[in-house]
């Protein structure tokens, strides 16, 4: 059973990987929290979000399994500055990360599914 602390903790361990830069999460770095639902304008619900404000990353309830991991990389790549809806496959790529990196001193980029 993954709950929403583990899968978060991998989704800011990926990042760090990538951005070779360490990724804080809870007291002093992003905080997720579960939310009951999180409408869409057109009525539908979202699978997360994250405050234009980037300070906190909202998870549906009902979001489980692979699309939980997903949806963390993205919205964690938000809460770290990604502008673009990149990451959406929940691939850390090297566009997310071109604007990502643009606003913390990443070290060795290195997008994920490429070779090391
Ligand atoms: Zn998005």
């Amino acid at each position: 059973m993954n709950g929403l602390e583990d899968v978060t903790a991998e989704a800011a361990a990926r990042w760090s990987a990538a951005m070779d830069y360490p990724v804080e999460l809870g007291e002093g770095g992003v905080p997720v929290e579960l939310a009951l639902r999180i409408p869409r304008p057109d009525g539908s619900d979202a699978p997360g979000s994250t405050t234009v404000t980037r300070d906190l990353i909202r998870i549906n309830q009902r979001t489980r399994g692979a699309q939980l991991g997903r949806t963390l990389v993205h919205e964690m790549g938000h809460a770290l500055g990604m502008v673009s809806e990149y990451a959406r496959g929940g691939v850390i790529d090297a566009e997310a990360l071109a604007e990502v990196c643009e606003l913390y001193p990443c070290g060795r980029i290195t997008p994920e599914g490429e070779a090391p």
